[in-house]
């Protein structure tokens, strides 16, 4: 039998693992990138510089056995270090003693993917090819040499859309059919990423193995851990119409204020930050959403089905996932493609909307809730329920990132977790003054009702 093609579309993260999983499945496998080949010229990959890692993106690795290669460039963060306005810091961990999320540099892993795509995956990556056309039904597409002009036309068994939030297929595909439903939602708030270099001697500037948070209730900064001793600080902050938002930095002299009233501490480290102010774009976040995620021979993965805001840290991740549950879809269904992708969009719809509205909603923790004495308390008490009963009690947090449990079962379980631990705290007058035994007895004799 002739062995089936596959056509994937965009070799970013989920197109560079997805190759990895259908060559295990035993197709040929072709990939086209837009971009030129970022191992040649050794560019950043654009976006965000950092991307933290967790349960679900190290589970898809593993499954067809890259986590390993991908673990030589992720260092390890197990908590919050929030820096407060006065320079003081505290810390909360993100879990248990051996739980915590990975910085790795999107650089270096796509990077890495596509290697491994290449080698493990046998893929062939086309670079220099925009996706400009797709006739779903007849599995054909058309791509434009972005530097020669010519036109290329390719054709397969199945083509998968991985090409990013922006993604062609999807626009010159799906949303030209009928009932395909599409939104696209910019939030209020840009961003900008700033590096903050490792010391002469190459040592950190913070401390490493944790992610840092400037949490200042209507935006905030953030900063990842790279290998070389610098962090990559991303501002998150409305364009307009607050006191402190980007239109509001006009000068050197607005960028070095706002950071000396807003961010003092950092800028005790990083004084020159008015300098390299320009060295990134200013960019904007949305969310996308659209369905079905199948039509014919064509589906979407990743970003193209489900663009988030990054305040989860869970859009890579949840592209990785779906090449773990779509590779599952397939194998239940493995001469059905249609039965496949429909089991596949119908139970990752749900899923993707989740991980979206968890993206939101964590905006808000991590910008103001982490520095809030309510917030706090219910994290203490929180954390007693899930020391007293590991097996029952998983919070919200663990739930998305150290397990595999449903995005939608996380959010709405977690969301009744802790409406309940509110209700605990209230109804016993629980503070942040109530002993620790007196926190525990409270919580068996609720977890006992
Ligand atoms: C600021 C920021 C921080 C983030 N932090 C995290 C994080 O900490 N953890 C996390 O899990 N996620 C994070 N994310 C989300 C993560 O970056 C994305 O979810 C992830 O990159 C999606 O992977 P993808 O392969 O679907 O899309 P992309 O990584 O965008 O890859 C798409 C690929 O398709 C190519 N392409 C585009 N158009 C075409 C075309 N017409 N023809 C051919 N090729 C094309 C692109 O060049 C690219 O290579 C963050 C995102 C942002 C913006």
């Amino acid at each position: 039998m002739a062995q089936k093609k596959a056509m994937i579309i965009g070799s970013g993260l989920v197109g560079s693992l997805w190759s990895v999983y259908l060559n295990q499945a035993g197709y040929e496998v072709e990939v086209y990138e837009r971009r030129k080949d970022m191992r040649l010229t050794q560019i950043s990959a654009g976006k965000s510089i950092n991307l933290a890692m967790s349960y679900r993106g190290w589970k898809a690795l593993d499954a067809v056995g890259v986590g390993d290669e991908i673990r030589e460039i992720a260092i390890p963060m197990w908590g919050r270090t929030m820096h407060h306005v006065d320079g003081s810091t505290s810390y909360q961990p993100y879990g248990r003693e051996d739980q915590c999320i990975y910085s790795v540099s999107r650089g270096d892993i796509n990077a890495k993917l596509m290697t491994i795509a290449e080698n493990k995956g046998d893929a062939k990556i086309h670079f220099n090819m925009e996706c400009v056309d797709v006739n779903m039904n007849a599995g054909k597409a058309t791509f434009q040499n972005t530097v020669t002009g010519e036109l290329v036309y390719a054709e397969a068994d199945l083509i998968f859309a991985a090409d990013g939030a922006f993604s062609a297929a999807r626009y010159k595909g799906m949303q030209r059919t009928d009932r395909f439903n599409f939104s696209q939602n910019y939030i209020p708030d840009g961003y900008k990423e700033i590096l903050l270099p490792a010391n002469e001697d190459g040592s950190y500037k913070l401390e490493k193995e944790t992610l840092h948070i400037w949490p200042r209730e209507r935006f905030m900064m953030i900063a990842l851990p790279n290998f070389d001793g610098s962090y990559t600080c991303t501002l998150f902050m409305p364009y307009d119409d607050h006191e402190f938002c980007f239109n509001n930095l006009k000068t050197d002299a607005d960028v070095t204020n706002f950071f000396k009233t807003v961010f003092p501490d950092f800028y005790e480290l990083m004084p020159n930050v008015a300098e390299v102010w320009h060295d990134h774009p200013l960019s904007s976040l949305a969310i996308i959403r659209c369905y079905p995620w199948t039509k014919d021979k064509l589906v979407l993965m990743g970003d193209a089905a489900h663009a988030t805001v990054p305040f989860y840290g869970q859009g890579m991740n949840c592209g990785f996932e779906d090449c773990f549950e779509l590779n599952e879809c397939m194998k239940q269904h493995p001469n059905d493609y249609k039965a496949a992708f429909d089991a596949y969009q119908k139970s990752r719809k749900p899923n993707g909307d989740a991980m979206q509205d968890l993206s939101l909603e964590n905006y808000i923790v991590m910008r103001d809730l982490v520095a809030d004495p309510d917030f706090l308390l219910l994290k203490k008490v929180e954390a007693r329920i899930n020391a007293l009963y590991p097996e029952q009690y998983f919070p919200k947090y663990s739930m998305v990132s150290f397990s595999d449990i449903p995005y939608h079962t996380a959010l709405t379980k977690g969301t009744e977790q802790e409406n309940m631990i509110k209700n605990l705290i209230e109804e016993n007058g629980i503070t942040a003054e109530t002993s620790i035994e007196n926190i525990d007895a409270l919580v068996a004799a609720y977890m006992a009702k």
